[in-house]
C-alpha cells in the first residue's frame, strides 16, 4: 500500500470555506476498521453544497469530501471484508461528518460498507452512485405499497435530467412503466425519451402553485426529486391511494399544500433517505440495480470527469447544469 495519496481538502478560515488539491498520508486517515483504495467516486447535490460550504453539512474541517466511492480493500481489521474485496460507499454521513470518498484512500467502519455484487463494476457502482441507489430505493419504496406495472398508468419522475430523475426514469422503463419526466431543460428531450421516458412534462406545469389543492388524478406512482410546489402539485395529482417517493430538494425544502391528498385520496408519502439504510436493505437494492437498471442505459447518462474538474463541477451542480451522472476518476487522476 502506498503511503501518500492525493486528496481534495476543505478548509475553513472566518467561516469562509476553501479548497486545495493535498497530499496526505495514511498517518491523516481518519479512524476506522478498513482502508479502501479508491478507484472511483461521484458528484451528488450534496457534494456540491458541501465543497461550497453551503448548509452547515460539515461541522469540522480540514475535510475530505466525497459522499460515495467504490474501491478495493488494501486492509482490514474486519471478520467482514479482506484486501482484495471489492466495495461501494453510500451514506453514513460520509464526505459530511466523516472523511469522504474524494481521496487515493479513505478509511470507514465496516458496517458503512456494502460488497459490490457480482456484474457491476468500481466505475458502474459510481455510475449509480447515491443518486441512483435513492432512485432504487425509491422504485422499492413504491413497489411496497402496490405499485406493479401490469396496473399502473403513468409515473411521474420529477428532476428528470439530473443524477436521481434519470435513473430512476431509466429502471422504471426497464420494469415496463409509463415514465412522465419532468424538466425544466428543453435540452434534455431526446435523453430522457432514449432513457425510456414515454411523455416530457414541462417543469412549469408542477413548479407553480395552483389554485385547487386537488388536480385531475393522473399519476400511478411518482419519484419526487425536487420538492416545494413541484411535490405539493404531484401530491395533488396523483390518482387514488397512490404514492409519492419523496427523495429531494432541488427546487426546494418547504412544502406549503394541503392534506386533502392524504384524506380524500387515500394518497401516500413516502420518505426515502439514503444515509441511514440498513445493510440488508443496501444489498438488496445493489442487487436490484444489476438486475433491474440497464447498463448501457447507465452508460448513456454518465460522463467520466478527473479528480482536478471537481471544483467547477461542484458549482455547475447546484445551478441544475448536470445531466445526469457525472463519475470522478480517483485512481486515474
Ligand atoms: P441533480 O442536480 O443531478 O438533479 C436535480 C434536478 O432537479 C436538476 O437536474 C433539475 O432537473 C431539477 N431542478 C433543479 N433545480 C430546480 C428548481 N429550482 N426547480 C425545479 N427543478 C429543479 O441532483 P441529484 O439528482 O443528485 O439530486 C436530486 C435531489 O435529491 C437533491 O435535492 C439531493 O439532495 C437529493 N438526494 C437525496 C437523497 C436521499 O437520500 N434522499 C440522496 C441523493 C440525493 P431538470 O433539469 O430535469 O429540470
Amino acid at each position: 500500500m502506498t503511503d501518500s495519496f492525493r486528496a481534495l481538502v476543505l478548509d475553513e478560515t472566518d467561516g469562509k470555506i476553501s479548497h486545495s488539491f493535498s497530499t496526505l498520508t495514511t498517518s491523516d486517515l481518519p479512524e476506522g476498521d478498513v482502508t479502501v483504495a479508491v478507484e472511483y467516486s461521484t458528484l451528488n447535490y450534496k457534494d456540491g453544497m458541501i465543497i461550497n460550504g453551503i448548509g452547515r453539512l460539515v461541522r469540522k474541517y480540514p475535510h475530505v469530501p466525497g459522499v460515495d466511492f467504490a474501491g478495493t480493500v488494501v486492509s482490514s481489521d474486519s471478520d467482514q471484508y479482506k484486501p482484495g474485496d471489492r466495495v461501494v460507499l453510500t451514506g453514513w454521513r460520509v464526505g459530511e461528518m466523516h472523511w469522504g470518498g474524494y481521496a487515493g484512500l479513505a478509511r470507514v467502519k465496516a458496517g458503512w460498507l456494502a460488497p459490490l455484487p457480482e456484474g457491476l463494476s468500481t466505475r458502474q457502482a459510481m455510475a449509480v452512485g447515491t443518486a441512483g441507489f435513492t432512485s432504487m430505493l425509491a422504485v422499492m419504496a413504491l413497489e411496497a405499497q402496490g405499485l406493479t406495472a401490469a396496473d399502473a398508468g403513468e409515473v411521474l419522475v420529477t428532476g428528470a435530467a439530473g443524477g436521481v430523475g434519470s435513473v430512476a426514469v431509466a429502471i422504471l422503463a426497464r420494469l415496463g412503466y409509463k415514465v412522465a419526466a419532468s424538466t425544466g431543460r428543453d435540452s434534455t428531450h431526446d435523453y430522457l425519451r432514449e432513457l425510456g421516458a414515454s411523455e416530457i412534462v414541462r417543469r412549469e406545469e408542477l413548479s407553480e402553485p395552483q389554485k385547487r389543492p386537488l388536480l385531475t388524478e393522473r399519476w400511478s406512482g411518482c419519484i419526487d426529486a425536487v420538492g416545494g410546489t413541484t411535490l405539493v402539485n404531484a401530491l395533488a395529482g396523483m390518482r387514488y391511494g397512490t404514492s409519492v417517493a419523496a427523495c429531494g430538494l432541488a427546487g426546494g425544502a418547504e412544502i406549503s399544500g394541503t392534506v386533502l391528498p392524504f384524506l380524500l385520496r387515500g394518497v401516500n408519502l413516502l420518505g426515502i433517505d439514503s444515509v441511514m439504510q440498513p445493510y440488508e436493505n443496501r444489498v438488496k437494492a445493489w442487487q436490484r440495480v444489476v438486475s433491474d437498471l440497464p447498463m448501457d442505459k447507465l452508460e448513456a447518462i454518465t460522463t467520466v470527469a478527473a479528480f482536478d474538474d471537481l471544483p467547477k463541477l461542484a458549482n455547475d451542480i447546484l445551478k441544475g447544469q448536470v445531466q445526469g451522472r457525472v463519475v470522478i476518476d480517483i485512481a486515474g487522476s
